[in-house]
């Protein structure tokens, strides 16, 4: 479904309960219809804390000095892959800061011993990094890459990526947005490309929202991540927009001139997302079950969402992983964890998905290669579309 930049901006206004109730109701119906009641289940592992950028939002840049740094040995994130074998997920994360110690051929022969070992999908989250090491990873058997462009207003993102001082901006310094161009390449190599922004970033506007929206759409997204911003008490952020503990999913406290950082704003970017890109896979987000712990969760899966992300990490490496502070789950061990959302997920009448759950998108363009080509292009044809 194609929406305008205005249709968009009134959606994500709207105070209207028969309107958003609409909506919610639109977004399901389009999941169901186009990825199925299974929810999709991908170990994340966060490989290390190290970074060396300086992003003002989060409580990994490296001029923090209260984070106690740690970097997973290759044995230690195959145990936890192993973990996520085991638990039954089809797909794992990789993410970390930008560790300067990831060198290309060490994520390389990770990637290949994950791969040689387990049949697992493997999903990297590594920031920004040159072509030649995303080509390299690619070949070794990494199948899909997640970089959010955090906000598609190109002055916002900016204000968010400070240089060092005395430093002038530059793509280098992480400080102008190539990422946009970094998803088109990671596309021409063949990953299935997600991407993402935070919602309710201090001097965001409705009309960058929308305008996120409809960057997702022409971008052809595979997976699009939706979080609401939560400030990090050691970050240049820290006392932006501080968020309110309470369910906003009520519309009364919706406040039109800028969105907040709430439920129902990302729950409203959650479903037009949905809506633009049926066949893409959607995750219920650890900041949305932060900020609503009781309800989170669930309100993403019926409302677009169709995959959850249970942390595997191993839980005294996860509790120094502080993004952003009060993370859900973070003292939980990855069983204890799964064994909850299992619950949550059969409780909602849906089923936890088996098989890697590439988006249906992704396989039909793979298809498509390769029928052009004789060749897979620069992947090999996804096994199973819907499991
Ligand atoms: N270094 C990798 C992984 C970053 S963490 C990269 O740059 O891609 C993954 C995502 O967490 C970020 O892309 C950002 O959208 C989100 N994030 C970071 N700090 C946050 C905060 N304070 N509140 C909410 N989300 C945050």
């Amino acid at each position: 479904m194609t929406f305008s930049r205005s249709e968009l901006i009134d959606l994500l206004t709207t105070t209207d309960p028969a309107a958003i109730e609409d909506l919610w109701q639109r977004a399901d119906r389009t999941r169901r219809d186009h990825v199925g009641d299974a929810v999709h289940l991908r170990g994340l592992i966060e490989i290390s804390n190290h970074c060396s950028r300086t992003c003002a939002y989060c409580g990994l840049r490296a001029p923090n000095t209260r984070t106690t740094r740690y970097r997973m040995t290759h044995q230690q994130i195959l145990e936890a892959a192993d973990l996520a074998g085991e638990l039954g997920y089809g797909t794992v994360v990789l993410q970390s800061g930008e560790d300067p110690m990831h060198t290309g051929p060490w994520v390389r022969d990770l990637v290949a011993a994950i791969k040689s070992r387990t049949p697992l999908a493997v999903t990297l989250s590594l920031g920004e990094r040159p072509r030649d090491d995303l080509a390299m990873w690619r070949d070794a058997g990494a199948d899909r890459y997640l970089l959010r462009f955090e906000t598609s207003n190109r002055q916002l993102f900016q204000r968010i990526h400070l240089p060092k001082p005395s430093q002038p901006p530059t793509p280098e310094s992480g400080c102008v947005s190539v990422r946009i161009d970094m998803l088109a390449e990671l596309r021409d190599l063949g990953y299935e490309v997600g991407s993402g922004v935070m919602v309710g970033l201090p001097g965001q506007t409705y009309e960058d929202l929308a305008d996120d929206l409809l960057t997702f759409a022409r971008l052809e997204l595979d997976m699009v991540g939706l979080g609401p911003f939560i400030p990090h008490p050691d970050t240049p952020l820290a006392q932006q927009n501080p968020h309110t503990p309470l369910p906003q999913h009520d519309p009364r406290h919706a406040h039109p001139d800028r969105p907040r950082p709430d439920v129902l704003t990302t729950c409203k970017m959650i479903a037009l997302t949905r809506l633009m890109l049926p066949d893409s896979n959607i995750p219920s987000t650890s900041a949305l079950a932060t900020i609503d712990t009781e309800h989170g969760r669930e309100l993403a899966l019926q409302r677009g969402g169709n995959v959850i992300m249970p942390n595997v990490t191993p839980t005294h490496f996860r509790t120094q992983y502080q993004i952003y502070p009060g993370k859900a789950c973070i003292r939980e061990e990855a069983r204890t964890c799964h064994a909850c959302l299992a619950i949550r997920i059969h409780a909602l009448g849906r089923t936890i998905g088996v098989g890697p759950g590439h988006s249906p998108g992704y396989v039909k363009r793979m298809t498509q290669t390769s029928e052009t080509t004789g060749h897979a292009g620069a992947a090999d044809p996804p096994r199973c579309a819907s499991a």
